[in-house]
């Protein structure tokens, strides 16, 4: 099938129109016109080779949403015109105990990223969402609740997972005490999911410039790094902190916010973090910890999820030759929500 979208050519390349085919339907595939992808900070990082040397050219986008267009013949859960969506994996071995538990994203044999890895079958190199079509196995595509909006429900394939998953398996609850480093597309995801769970959120950042946008998304307000009487005084003040700063930062500020058996888990920087101080981990057993994306079953839960609790990302809508444009202000900096391109912008002529 051919289709188009845009692709990273070299570390250093701007994203431009690439034209290129996807596989002929594998009896479990699913065919998929998307309509909208999302704009994640590691789309950025990988084109920009920031993770390793890629195979390019690249077609980034791991926060697919679209429409059914055409199934194999051994599809049973889904048909043409459904509403589905695909997030960061596309594959992975379905027979090892990680793939069992439901935790494909920690299958003992890898699992297939949704761009720049080789598919497990043909070798070719797969390809991501900022393109009009992909073709996925079944057991990777998740569903869209009814009523949803598609054009906003994009970022959750990604920076919600990414951020339900930690929320749910260190047990967030009514109550519970939730530091959010960093006001990004994750970060933002991350107070939404928690207020709804019913935790208390507080948004960390190095200044209070975004209060506002902060206590509207439901946190009680922020914490600036940079205040230590502040940072001082919030001590033993968290159960859990996520940590979304993607880029290399210095965690040991953090560790002692945490209460007694609190954990901060990272889930936005990939790499070395600088040296750990141990102290404030032995007094008062906290840890630290990563988590990444989700199961296929968890992702379809935080859908569900944000279904249920009319959750949205703060989506801001762009054409797909602004991406270039679109990159270079994730580059300078977090906003609080994400960016979306809207697929009918590409021209497919
Ligand atoms: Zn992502
Ligand atoms: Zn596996």
């Amino acid at each position: 099938m051919k289709t188009v979208g845009y692709a990273a050519h070299s570390s250093e390349a701007n994203m431009v129109p690439y034209h290129f085919e996807r596989r002929e339907l594998r009896s479990n595939d699913v065919a998929i016109e998307i309509l909208y992808s999302g704009v994640c900070h590691s789309d950025l990082h990988t084109v920009n080779g920031d993770w390793g040397p890629q195979p390019y050219p690249l077609v980034p986008g791991h926060e697919i949403v679209g429409v059914v267009q055409s199934v194999g013949a051994d599809v049973t859960q889904y048909k043409v015109g459904d509403q589905v969506a695909v997030g960061c994996m596309v594959d992975s071995c379905q027979e090892c105990d990680q793939c069992h538990n439901h935790e494909e994203q920690y299958c003992r044999e890898g699992m297939t990223g949704t761009y720049g890895f080789p598919d497990r079958i043909s070798g070719e190199t797969t390809q991501g969402g900022y393109s009009k079509h992909i073709v996925v196995r079944e057991e990777f595509v998740l569903r869209i609740p009814e009523g949803m909006d598609l054009s906003k429900s994009a970022p959750i394939l990604c920076a919600g997972i990414t951020t339900y998953s930690p929320l749910r398996t260190w047990g967030v609850k009514e109550g519970s005490r939730v530091g959010v480093i960093g006001l990004g597309g994750l970060g933002h995801m991350a107070v939404k999911l928690a207020v709804a769970m019913g935790a208390d959120v507080t948004v960390i950042s190095r200044s209070t410039k975004k209060e506002t946008e902060a206590k509207a998304l439901g946190a009680k307000g922020i914490l600036a790094s940079t205040d230590e009487e502040a940072m001082t005084a919030a001590a033993n003040a968290f159960d859990l902190i996520i940590d979304t700063v993607p880029t290399a930062h210095d965690i040991n500020a953090y560790t002692p916010l945490l209460d007694v058996d609190g954990s901060l888990v990272i889930v936005g920087q990939v790499g070395p973090t600088g040296e750990l101080n141990s102290m404030p981990m032995i007094f008062g057993r906290r840890r630290v910890a990563g988590s990444l994306i989700g199961g296929i079953a968890e992702t379809q839960e935080v859908l569900d999820f944000c279904a249920k609790h009319n959750i949205y990302p703060e989506c801001e809508m762009i054409q797909m030759d602004q991406i270039n444009e679109a990159f270079k202000r994730l580059e300078q900096g977090e906003m609080a929500h994400r960016f979306v391109i809207d697929m009918s912008s590409l021209d497919v002529a």
